[in-house]
């Protein structure tokens, strides 16, 4: 870590004891994640190499298909494969052909593993570098894990991202890299504060299509735009670039301390990103305050699931005037979490891992006012009377930045509210 001082580690909760579990845990595999990747990679597509279980998976998380020809399918492992009897070798290498003759919009190709291309040991990696020798330079294959032996559901946006890390092209220009899916109208957002304040060479990862992907260099420095990119923050720091560490860009608090750290990052000036964000602070502010009425003196309960909680328990914490009982999160990695940690006072639990049954006595115990976690337990919950947030609903939703902040507040006072009048 070389961004932020010894002295302000030792604030808020960056050196709370961490409860460790390891039990059994509540979460939707990293397939999940090609439903907001194939929006944001106009170009790519998505072949899942797994079972009929993961193809309904992928069909139920995308809700109805609408349009005629999706950028996302799955080659389905048979009988015959799983039990060696077939070359699945062969049988990939025919249907990527398939695909890629019909589809000539198609420039990166996503070979996605699963449980059952795990299981059988199937090595993707293999196959992507093959299939790129036949179809380059048109077509550029790679491949990823999103497995749910191997990874809960905003991990495959990060094995994603990494897996394209050590192919983009060396360059030495001083740039910046904002690193993670976000919605376009977020990034555009940012992408027009970033160049206000003077940062010429910008690019995002993922981009849109493969000719606008980064170069990367020992004069890049990049910002992740979530917290959950923890491989992909290896890959880059192991590219030669330079980690800008700030606390994420959630609320008026996130977002303005984000800006300024790159802005201390590029040596511009601090008072001309206050100024041209000044506005917009003020809106986020007086928007946050307003919708957050009911949640002040609240207490909120996350269960491990998007890890996007530490960040998310800073926001209700210090801008919406919660109180956070436990932040629970799949993994913590405080070279990433780190500022966000030290901003959020001391006093809630901080746990990694899931011993399910463990966490749910502690969240009926405490009594919260409300529960963030998966589907899965949000159904008993409610029924027991506690009030929840789904976890995956903060990963469709727009809530990065000032103009979302007083959304993101909204996701959890509407609930709360709810429940109220239902008490009425
Ligand atoms: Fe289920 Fe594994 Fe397929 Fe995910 S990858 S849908 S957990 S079989």
């Amino acid at each position: 870590m070389n961004n932020f001082s010894e002295v302000n580690l030792k604030k808020g909760c960056f050196d709370t004891p961490i409860v460790k579990e390891r039990g059994q845990r509540e979460v939707f595999c990293g397939l999940t994640s090609i439903i907001w990747l194939h929006r944001k990679i106009q170009d790519a597509f998505f072949l899942v190499v797994g079972s009929r279980t993961c193809a309904h998976l992928l069909q139920s998380a995308a809700g109805v298909m609408i349009f005629a020809e999706p950028r996302f399918g799955t080659a389905i492992l048979e009988e015959k494969d799983l039990a060696g009897l077939a070359d699945a070798h062969d049988e990939l290498d025919r249907e990527v052909e398939k695909l890629l003759s019909r589809r000539p919009d198609i420039n990166q190709l996503f070979l996605v593993g699963s449980c059952p291309s795990e299981v059988i040991k199937l090595d993707l990696s293999r196959a992507a570098e093959r299939l790129t020798k036949v179809y380059a330079p048109k077509v550029r294959v790679l491949n990823f894990t999103g497995s749910g032996i191997e990874t809960t559901f905003t991990q495959g946006e990060d094995t994603c991202i990494a897996s394209m890390v050590p192919i983009l092209e060396k360059s030495d220009k001083r740039q910046l890299i904002i690193v993670g899916a976000l919605p376009d109208v977020v990034e555009d957002q940012f992408l027009k504060i970033l160049h206000g304040i003077g940062i010429k060479n910008i690019s995002t990862l993922p981009s849109k299509n493969k000719s606008e992907n980064p170069t990367i260099g020992e004069n890049t420095s990049f910002v992740l735009a979530q917290p959950f990119l923890n491989e992909t923050y290896e890959e880059l720091i192991k590219a030669g670039a330079k980690c800008i560490h700030a606390p994420f860009p959630f609320g008026e608090e996130g977002t303005t301390k984000w800006l300024l750290e790159i802005t201390k990052e590029f040596n511009l000036n601090e008072n001309k990103t206050l100024e041209i964000t000044s506005s917009a602070r003020t809106r986020a502010r007086d928007s946050i305050k307003k919708v957050s009425e009911k949640l002040k003196d609240k207490k909120v309960f996350f269960f491990p699931d998007s890890q996007l909680e530490i960040p998310l328990a800073r926001f209700l914490v210090n801008e919406c005037g919660m109180k956070a009982l436990e932040i629970g999160s799949p993994y913590i990695n405080k070279k990433i979490l780190g500022p966000d940690l030290n901003l959020i006072p001391n006093g809630p639990v901080i746990s990694e891992g899931q011993d399910v049954d463990l966490q749910i006595e502690r969240c009926l115990s405490s009594s919260p006012d409300i529960t963030v976690c998966g589907l899965g337990l949000a159904n008993p919950f409610e029924s027991k009377g506690l009030t929840t947030k789904w976890a995956i609903e903060l990963i469709f939703s727009p809530i990065h930045g000032y103009e979302q902040a007083a959304d993101l507040a909204s996701l959890f006072s509407r609930p709360v509210k709810r429940k109220e009048i239902l008490n009425l």
